[in-house]
């Protein structure tokens, strides 16, 4: 349920709404949606009815949500959610490149992306300190030693630091250096973690689980939201289906869909959705034309040698050159958009 606000409130009148709605045992999330204020109302278990509610003079309407994930809804904000780090925004036709080696490897190696990826005009460098590996027997990541590099290398060169958070014990020490929290697709229905990252105030970036469903991905993101976070982008990264050509299939369905369902950023690594370096610069293209809000890629100076993932990792030149067709595809982008 939610209310949409009349234009006259003020915020006293709002705080006196909302002191009301927490008291009676629910939680409140508030938005702006193409300039009208709502106020969502969460939990069922509270005691406010649309009765209650409507005697407030400043309601001017109490809707229901019919959909399973309420306030990641467009039902709930129709217009697209931007979110805002380190003076960067995610969301819109902002170019968001989140790029970087799939781990670090050392700091000489996290130092010198980090300078190639500015180079190229990205403000994103992504990373593994804790890697969610498949053996247990390959590199684990280098913990906050890594951490460390990467902060540093983000510090250097102005980038936003993005890193895997794999446990709820881990929250802490990657919240000390990082700038956004990844979700991996193994966690993506890792509750416990979700509902603590729900009560941090960075954003999360929520890979979709290898075998979730659209709605499976939309309630996840809802715990983070439910427990208090309203910063979540999506981030499309393939699901396995029966074809073994690729890694994993690239749900270019679920973008589009995923943009009409819902108000969250919807980021694209084409990396582990393909497996496949040759195919993440297409895959990336396609899916930003799709809709998505911006790319996910692996970059490594030697992709062969990389410690994890080198099948999938574009070396230095090509990312530049694939930068470059992103640039070229938001602007072609809003072309199209022009045409109604
Ligand atoms: C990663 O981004 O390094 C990663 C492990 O991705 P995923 O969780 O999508 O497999
Ligand atoms: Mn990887």
């Amino acid at each position: 349920m939610y209310i949409i606000l009349k234009n006259s409130a003020t915020s006293q009148e709002i705080e006196t709404l909302k002191s009301y709605i927490i008291n009676n045992g629910h939680g409140v999330i508030e938005t702006t949606d193409y300039n009208v204020k709502k106020i969502g109302i969460m939990g069922k278990n509270g005691g406010v009815t649309k009765e209650s509610l409507k005697k407030f003079s400043i309601v001017d309407e109490v809707v229901k949500i019919g959909k399973p994930f309420k306030f990641v809804s467009s039902e709930f904000k129709s217009e697209p959610s931007i979110i805002e780090v380190k003076g960067r925004k995610i969301g819109g036709d902002n170019m968001v490149i989140m790029a970087g080696p799939c781990s670090i490897e050392n700091r000489e190696m996290i130092l010198e992306t980090a300078k190639v990826i500015k180079e190229n005009g990205c403000e994103y460098l992504r990373g593994g300190a804790y890697k969610p590996r498949t053996s247990p027997y390959d590199f684990q990541g280098l913990g906050e030693e890594g951490l460390k590099y990467m902060r540093e290398a983000a510090n250097k060169y102005d980038l936003v630091m993005v890193t895997e958070v794999m446990d709820t014990r881990e929250i802490e020490i990657v919240g000390q250096y990082t700038d956004i929290f990844q979700v991996g697709a193994r966690n993506m229905q890792n509750f416990s973690l979700l509902k603590e990252l729900g009560k941090t105030d960075k954003p999360i970036l929520l890979k979709r689980g290898m075998s979730a469903t659209l709605r499976d991905f939309l309630m996840a993101a809802e715990y983070i939201v439910a427990f208090g976070n309203k910063n979540v982008i999506l981030c499309e990264r393939g699901i396995r289906t029966f074809e073994i050509a690729t890694r994993n299939t690239v749900d270019i369905n679920g973008i589009a869909l995923l943009k009409e369902k819902c108000h969250l950023p919807i980021i694209i690594d084409a990396s582990h959705g393909t497996g496949k370096r040759s195919l993440v610069e297409p895959v990336t293209i396609g899916c930003i034309l799709a809709g998505a809000d911006g790319a996910m890629i692996e970059v490594h100076a030697n992709p062969k040698c990389a410690l994890s993932d080198g099948d999938q990792t574009l070396n230095y030149k090509d990312f530049g050159k694939t930068c470059e067709k992103i640039k070229k595809t938001l602007a072609f982008r809003k072309e199209l958009k022009e045409i109604n």
